[in-house]
């Protein structure tokens, strides 16, 4: 007599409780719950657009990646592109996942350049709090850009991060 993990389908678990032994096992209940719900974080926006629970306008959906329009856009045509998995930030990624939101970041790159004429585009993700990730479920942001558009996307130089670049590449090297 025990719960048993009996099926692992695309979109539902099974958890069959059987009783008896040999030949006569019979399954008295049925538990299923569906995998994205098993890897939904409470409260996660963008678990809840992944979910299909709030709606957004979205380019492209396959069963791991979700490309939408964001809903405070930098520009026209401003994209995120999201796992549906919940993970925090792109180093919780697992590479195969993460290899296909770059394949995808590109693809939607170039549909961006076709279809509404940008000139180039920026791609950001920040990762954590203190780099303005506001929403903690990993995405990146495609922002089409367009002469004189007005954004302000520029990295700006921070001189007390020049002072040690030498000895700061040899303490990075040491974890690669
Ligand atoms: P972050 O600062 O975390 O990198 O960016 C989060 C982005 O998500 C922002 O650009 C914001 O406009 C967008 N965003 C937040 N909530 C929603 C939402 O409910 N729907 C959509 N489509 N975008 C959202
Ligand atoms: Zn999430």
């Amino acid at each position: 007599m025990a719960w048993v993990l009996s099926e692992f389908k695309s979109r539902q678990v099974h958890f069959d409780f059987k009783i008896g032994i040999g030949k006569s096992v019979q399954i008295v209940r049925r538990f299923s719950v569906s995998p994205l719900h098993i890897q939904m974080e409470k409260n996660c926006i963008f678990c809840k657009i992944a979910s299909g629970e709030i709606p957004a306008t979205k380019v492209h959906e396959d069963d791991k990646l979700l490309a939408f329009m964001d809903i405070a856009p930098a520009n026209v045509g401003h994209t995120l592109i999201i796992p549906k998995k919940h993970h925090e930030i792109l180093t919780d990624i697992p590479d195969d996942l993460l290899k296909g939101i770059t394949l995808l970041t590109k693809k939607i790159a170039r549909a961006i350049l076709s279809a509404l004429g940008a000139e180039g585009f920026n791609v950001i993700m920040n990762n954590k709090e203190v780099a303005g990730q506001v929403v903690p479920h990993a995405h990146i942001h495609i922002i089409p850009r367009y002469r004189g558009d007005g954004q302000q996307l520029h990295i700006s130089p921070n001189p007390r991060a020049k002072t040690s670049v030498d000895e700061t590449a040899e303490k990075i090297k040491k974890f690669l």
